[in-house]
Formats: structure tokens, C-alpha cells, sequence
């Protein structure tokens, strides 16, 4: 696909041939210390001239000497609030006038989006909970929705944060599949790539010149330069050795030295892209006469989510980080034939205590070999 290149100055024309295909626009922009994705109706909302510096359990951002909107790794959120809702009623009972219970099933309300700034790491996340969602036998309709209407506008990664681990999760930092648009950001602007022909309509109501050899070497050098970045690896390069190898250490004294650290906060669940563990309750009106039923993220931290016939199961906390790492990166694979991590480090930055999943893996499986 022929690539082209839209100046800094013209990304407007972009939200605006958006809005005007129908697309809310979603973006990254600034917020309480961190860059967030919410409604994106100008250009300069965008976090321009701004990096974020990412250590175990820490964040912040500085300003960079480049005016550029998109050099930064990711922030607390991806693409997954806003296909599977934090909190969504799923379906709503009242009584008729003769006593009787009408149930009825509530569906996506939300407008057609344009999410701007999805990663590779971010899609390869989405993949994920396309398959959870969508590709099981029971598809969740609210979520395949706003799946249907989802426009991507991929960026990729020419930065990566000291917990960027996606080279050797497999996952980035360029991006490869399931966009509409991508940008690769260089000097000036952005060099243009569609990848659907919604995407390839969109571009042809901006401003655009062909992108010179010189903009794309810069582009590809400069996503290299993010894969060279890059010091944290997860073992086995995230294939089915590595969960063959933690599968083989589940009595490993590791595990009581990470409960020890951990929380059970669940914040590492909260901002991973692919973790989907849910939990439903019913809100019932006062009268007594309707009720919603909803569903709310959940963790596996918690301890209600593994409570079962009168029995919670994981009643401490080295139970549950070891079915959290667990079910991601070894039984995940017999579930959806992948790994639930995409190497996107976000449960690194942002666990309180600074628990990095890839040194407790090491640590656990360094001593390993496949007979
Ligand atoms: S487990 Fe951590 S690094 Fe892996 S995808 Fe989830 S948040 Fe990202
Ligand atoms: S690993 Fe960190 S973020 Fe996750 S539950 Fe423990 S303390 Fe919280």
C-alpha cells in the first residue's frame, strides 16, 4: 500500500474527516500525570512535546526537545475499556401489569469510534479479546458491537519505556495487522499507511503528499530504534516452553517471596489489555419492581472471584498471583492458543510495589530445560 505523509499542522483534517464519517474520536492526551485515551476533538489535546518515563511501579512525564504528538510508550489504558466496559448492565427485568417478568437484553449504545494511537502491542491485546469475546461459542453481542464499528488508527512505536518488553513478547513495536490507518510519526508529520478501505477513504479527504524515501527510512530507523530500546525479555520468548516451565515450578519458594511483596491490589489485572475476568450482580429498584444486571470488571485477586459452592479456593495471596501468572502465560495458550501477555509492561509500572512479571518468571524458570 502506497505510503504518504500528513504534516503536523494538517492532523486536524484528520478528526475532522473523522467526525464528519460519523466516528467519535478517541485520542491520547494528558490527564492527572499521565497521558489517557478519552474524547479527542482538537489536534493540540494531544500530548505533544511530552515522553513518559516508565520504572517498576512508577510514572511520570517529562518534556522532550521534540515537537512531536505520539513520541511516548503507553499509558494505564489501552483499547479495552472501551470495547469491554468497566460497568455495563446486560439486561433489565421488570414486572408487566399483570405481575408477569419481562426480561429484556441491553445493547451497545455507544457512537461508532475512531481510536487513535493503538499500538502493537495494544492490537496484539485486542486479538486477544476478540477471541474471548467474539470468537468463543458464546459471543457477547454488546462487545461485538462496538467491535464491528471500531475504526483503528495504529501508531507505531518509535520510543519504548524502560518496561516495554514487546520484541521478545512478539508482539511490536511495528505494526502489522488489524489497523485501518497507521502513522509512523517523523520529523514534521507522520508517514501514512491505510490498511482497510475505510481507512484509504479517510485519507483521501486530507491533505497529504507522497511520502519522500527519506521520511521512510526515518520512520523505519526510528521503530528500531524503540525495538533496540527494549532491555526486559520475558523467558522462552512467551511460547508454550515458557508456561511448560512455570507449569513444572507451581512449589517454587518464589512464589511465597512474591506474596510477600504483593498487595492483591488488582491493579495489575485492572490495566493488563487482555485480562477479562468479570464478576455480575443484581441491582434491584427500591420498589422492588425492576432490576438490572450487570457486569463489572473483576480480578483474580480478589478474594470473591474465586469463591466457589461455599469455598473460596485461592484464600491467600501466593494463590493468586500464581494463577494469575499462571492462566497468562501457560494456560492461556490451551484456552485461546496464545499467550495472555503482549509485553506491554503496564502491570510493572503501575503494581504499587513495582512486581515485575518478567524477573519473578526468570527467577522461576532460569533453572529449566525441556527433556
Ligand atoms: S501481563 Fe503485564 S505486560 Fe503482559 S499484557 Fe498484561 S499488563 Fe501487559
Ligand atoms: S502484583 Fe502488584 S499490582 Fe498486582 S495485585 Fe500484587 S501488588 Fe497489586
Amino acid at each position: 500500500m502506497k505510503k504518504t505523509f500528513l504534516k503536523h499542522e494538517h492532523f486536524q483534517q484528520l478528526l475532522d474527516a473523522l467526525k464528519e464519517a460519523g466516528f467519535a474520536c478517541i485520542g491520547p492526551q494528558v490527564r492527572d500525570g499521565a497521558i489517557i485515551y478519552d474524547t479527542l476533538t482538537t489536534s493540540t489535546q494531544l500530548p505533544w512535546g511530552l515522553r513518559d518515563f516508565q520504572e517498576p511501579g512508577s510514572y511520570r512525564l517529562e518534556k522532550t526537545a521534540e515537537y512531536k504528538a505520539f513520541s511516548w510508550a503507553n499509558g494505564p489504558q489501552a483499547l479495552k475499556p472501551y470495547l469491554f466496559k468497566a460497568e455495563e448492565t446486560l439486561w433489565r427485568v421488570k414486572r408487566d401489569e399483570a405481575g408477569k417478568f419481562i426480561f429484556e437484553a441491553e445493547y451497545a449504545k455507544a457512537p461508532a469510534i475512531a481510536f487513535i494511537g493503538a499500538r502493537a502491542c495494544d492490537l496484539a491485546a485486542l486479538a486477544i479479546q476478540d477471541k474471548v469475546f467474539i470468537e468463543a461459542k458464546q459471543i457477547d453481542i454488546r462487545y461485538q458491537q462496538r467491535r464491528e464499528s471500531l475504526l483503528i488508527i495504529a501508531v507505531n512505536c518509535t520510543y519504548a519505556s524502560k518496561n516495554c518488553f514487546c520484541v521478545s513478547a512478539g508482539t511490536g513495536p511495528k505494526v502489522n495487522h488489524a489497523y485501518d490507518l497507521v502513522l509512523t510519526e517523523v520529523d514534521q508529520g507522520f508517514v501514512v499507511q491505510s490498511g482497510s478501505e475505510r481507512g484509504a477513504a479517510i485519507l483521501a479527504k486530507l491533505t497529504l503528499t507522497p511520502a519522500s524515501l527519506l521520511q521512510i527510512q526515518q520512520g523505519a530507523l526510528e521503530i528500531q530504534q524503540a525495538a533496540n530500546m527494549q532491555s526486559k525479555k520475558i523467558p522462552f520468548n512467551n511460547t508454550r516452553a515458557l508456561g511448560l516451565a512455570l507449569m513444572n515450578k507451581l512449589d517454587h519458594p518464589r512464589w511465597l517471596d512474591v506474596a510477600e511483596r504483593c498487595l492483591s491490589c488488582g491493579n495489575c489485572t485492572l490495566v493488563c489489555p487482555t485480562c477479562f475476568c468479570h464478576s455480575e450482580r443484581d441491582k434491584p429498584s427500591l420498589e422492588a419492581t425492576s432490576s438490572e444486571h450487570v457486569r463489572e470488571w473483576d480480578s483474580c485477586f480478589t478474594k470473591g472471584h474465586s469463591y466457589i459452592t461455599g469455598k473460596v479456593i485461592r484464600p491467600d495471596t501466593q494463590s493468586r498471583y500464581r494463577q494469575w501468572l499462571t492462566h497468562k502465560v501457560a494456560t492461556w495458550f490451551e484456552q485461546f492458543d496464545v499467550s495472555g501477555c503482549v509485553g506491554c509492561g503496564r502491570c510493572i509500572t503501575w503494581c504499587p510495589v513495582g512486581i515485575d512479571l518478567t524477573e519473578e518468571l526468570s527467577a522461576m524458570v532460569e533453572d529449566f530445560h525441556e527433556t
